[in-house]
């Protein structure tokens, strides 16, 4: 499987911090986040969705501490969690301290909107008591109003000033377990936004597109945003904030590390040409259902369809798995290598056939590797033990 992550620029080393076992910044991989859309109180429908979130590739979730009753429905979703929680907090800062209490792992305060010093410090104070860290989370949409006047609108100064204010408050009384977003609907302002983010602090960054709304525009938006600045080393967690399911926010995320080699690939990466006159086999036909087959199945390899000799060979050869079709019929490469020549209709169960061989042969040589460490680490044993 090829990995192209030695091609990116390093990424900007931040200071480290944990959401609970998740680490964030430093050389810590970029982390996954995503925040449910149910009401946090009902307590049964906020995990099943957290489960989801996190099968579909979310390392964090967050959700609204808005009321008690949602601090109260924390308190029984963290036990139970397969990741981290992060409470969202804004106007009330008894609601951070409600989730505190609650056994959250981490909290977003919105500067825009929780604005008294001595709140934000208290909240502070008992963070640190608990070690949570806390995530300055500015955002266009909800801009201090003092900073909106100065500006006369949202911009990058304004968004990393925000920032700095709060840092600065939480600084003073000795807390600096904190990441930074500075998020923005316009996709230019929010990358401007983070350049400026980066060269200012050295907490870690939260990246993200706000409001981006429904797929696909809001993926595109997200994606042109997150990945710039990604491929220029900066932001060490990112969310996709879609109008949707949030499992489609968790699944990008998870797609575009995968696809920068940020993140170990889980799934099938396909390799597919976008067909033209000269194909002579359906190849978007066969490239969705081979993609469906083997996401089913969680195959993470790289697989080809390509409908003709111009790029066919070439893709298919350096892929895992590969199809360079022609007419009707089409080569089938396995790791370099042409194995044999496969009809248009056996095409799919042919890849699916392959991959899974692959797959078991892999587990297989890994189980063997440890069978060979284990027989060497007690013939060490019984070597030491009689003196030798
Ligand atoms: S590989 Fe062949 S069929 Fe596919 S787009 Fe290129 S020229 Fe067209």
């Amino acid at each position: 499987m090829r990995m192209d992550q030695g091609l990116l620029p390093k990424r900007k080393k931040t200071k480290q911090i944990h959401v609970g076992k998740v680490a964030i910044g430093g050389d810590a991989p970029v982390s996954i986040q995503s925040m449910t859309t149910t009401k946090t109180a009902d307590v049964e429908g906020t995990l099943a969705q957290i489960y989801q979130l996190a099968g579909a590739g979310a390392d964090l979730v967050r959700c609204t501490c808005n009321s008690p009753e949602a601090a109260s429905g924390l308190a029984q979703i963290i036990p139970r969690s397969p990741v981290p929680i992060i409470a969202d907090v804004h106007f009330h800062y008894e609601m951070a301290l409600a989730a505190i209490d609650a056994g959250v792992d981490g909290l977003r305060l919105n500067p825009g909107n929780l604005r008294k010093p001595e709140e934000i410090k208290l909240v502070a104070h008992e963070a640190k008591d608990h070690s949570i860290p806390i995530r300055i989370g500015v955002n266009a949409g909800s801009l201090h109003p003092d900073l909106l006047k100065r500006y006369g609108r949202p911009t990058p100064e304004a968004l990393v000033e925000s920032a700095r204010n709060e840092l600065d408050m939480l600084e003073e009384v000795g807390f600096e377990d904190i990441k930074i977003s500075v998020k923005a609907s316009n996709v230019s302002l929010m990358i401007s936004a983070y350049r400026l983010a980066s060269e200012t602090f050295d907490y870690p960054l939260h990246l993200g597109v706000t409001e981006a709304g429904p797929p696909p525009s809001g993926i595109i938006k997200t994606t042109a945003g997150i990945a710039t600045l990604l491929a220029e080393g900066i932001g060490d967690t990112i969310r996709y904030s879609l109008t949707a399911d949030p499992v489609e926010e968790a699944r990008a995320g998870r797609t575009l590390l995968e696809a920068m080699g940020l993140r170990r690939r889980r799934s099938v990466d396909l390799i597919a040409c976008p067909s033209c006159g000269r194909a002579e086999v359906d190849v978007i036909a066969i490239a969705k259902a081979a993609e469906a087959e083997l996401a089913k199945r969680s195959i993470p390899l790289q697989v080809a369809v390509m409908g003709c000799v111009v790029n066919g060979p070439g893709e298919a050869k350096g892929a895992d798995l590969g199809i360079a079709a022609g007419r009707h019929r089409g080569h089938l490469f396995i790791r370099g290598k042409v194995v044999r020549v496969v009809p248009e209709e056996d095409m799919v169960v042919a890849l699916v056939n392959e991959a899974e061989k692959l797959m078991k042969e892999g587990v297989e040589a890994r189980l063997a590797a440890a069978d060979t460490r284990a027989e060497e680490l007690a013939e060490e044993d019984a070597r030491s033990a009689r003196g030798a």
